[in-house]
């Protein structure tokens, strides 16, 4: 496990990181997701020992990242955004060259090498160059590199960038794989590839933890569902007037609104946080007032404007 307790971050007077509290548990694939400038950097440097927190504690594998750093350094393998990767070199060949800079030797290294072709599943291209790879699996080459010597906890920088749709989806499937024994942390500025391959999100903004959890808790926990209200075409005017009226009292609504986009008469209702499923109430009203309603749609705000809007309020 990682866990930082309270973790603050000062550049000089600068506040990169505040009060940052985080348990990152394995078996799952965490994702750090805020803008630039957000402090994932700072935070990932802080886990991989580059960096002492100003304030606070981190602990990776139960060992002080500050006095206990070589215990905890050797629990971690860390993909920068940028592997450095040798592109004259055959995939299994710069591996070599890697665990041998690890310190292992012989069968160890074999072993290790051939363990972390397989995890990474580089067989088929295991001894061709890597200049004449994609860049999906370019990037698996590099993660094989950081999983050389069995780490407890994996942690990349921006692992997405550049990656077709095509390769996002691999990516995601072999992170799956490597988080089963493991802690994997990643960090993203890019949303959609956040929400495509981790089962756990932390939004940080301004160097502050805004949000986290399930994308399916961050959508509940932020939901301010809309509706969407489609009177049948017999509905006289003053019959939507009413139910305008009447909709807008009911408790959760804040607001009623035409919408003309939505054909003659359509509705669109917006509703507090804590307003809960409103359609059984909009539609036994309608009833109550005679209206045939054709259409009566709850609509779920996106992930993405979940995100834009922890964003604009830490602005
Ligand atoms: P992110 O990785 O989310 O883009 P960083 O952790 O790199 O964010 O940066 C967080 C903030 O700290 C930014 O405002 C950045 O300008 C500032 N910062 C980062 N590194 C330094 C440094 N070495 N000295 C001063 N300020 C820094």
């Amino acid at each position: 496990m990682v866990e930082l307790s309270g973790v603050t971050k000062d550049y000089g007077r600068f506040r990169a990181v505040s009060d940052v509290s985080l348990a990152i548990q394995p078996g799952r694939v965490t994702g750090l997701l805020g803008p630039n400038g957000a402090g994932k950097s700072t935070i990932i440097r802080m886990i991989t020992c580059l960096l002492a927190p100003t304030q606070g504690s981190v602990s990776v594998c139960g060992f002080d990242t500050v006095t206990e750093s070589a215990k905890a350094r050797a629990s971690i393998g860390y993909l920068p955004e940028f592997a450095p990767l040798y592109p004259e070199m055959t995939a299994r060949g710069y591996l070599r060259f890697r665990a041998g800079l690890a310190g292992l030797r012989g069968k160890a290294a074999a072993a290790a090498v051939g363990r972390a072709l397989e995890r990474c599943w580089l067989g088929e291209v295991a001894d061709r160059r890597i200049s004449a790879m994609s860049k999906g699996f370019r990037q698996r080459v590099g993660l094989a590199g950081a999983i050389l010597h069995d780490p407890r906890v994996l942690i990349l920088d921006e692992p997405t960038t550049g990656l077709d749709p095509t390769q996002i989806r691999e990516t995601r499937a072999l992170l799956r794989s490597l988080a089963l024994e493991r802690v994997l942390l990643l960090s993203s500025h890019i949303l959609p590839e956040v929400e495509a391959t981790c089962d756990q999100i932390v939004i940080i903004a301004r160097g502050v933890v805004r949000a986290s959890g399930t994308p399916k808790d961050l959508l509940r926990a932020s939901a301010q569902p809309g509706y969407l209200v489609l009177p049948g075409r017999l509905t006289s005017a003053e019959q939507l007037e009413q139910l305008a009226v009447a909709i807008a009292g009911l408790a959760g609504v804040s607001g009623v609104a035409a919408d003309a986009t939505l054909g003659a008469g359509g509705l669109r209702v917006s509703s507090t946080e804590s307003g809960g499923d409103l359609r059984e109430p909009i539609a036994v009203l309608a009833a109550q007032q005679g209206v045939l309603l054709t259409e009566l749609q709850m609509l779920r705000p996106s992930l993405e404007q979940v995100f834009m809007r922890v964003i604009q309020e830490a602005a």
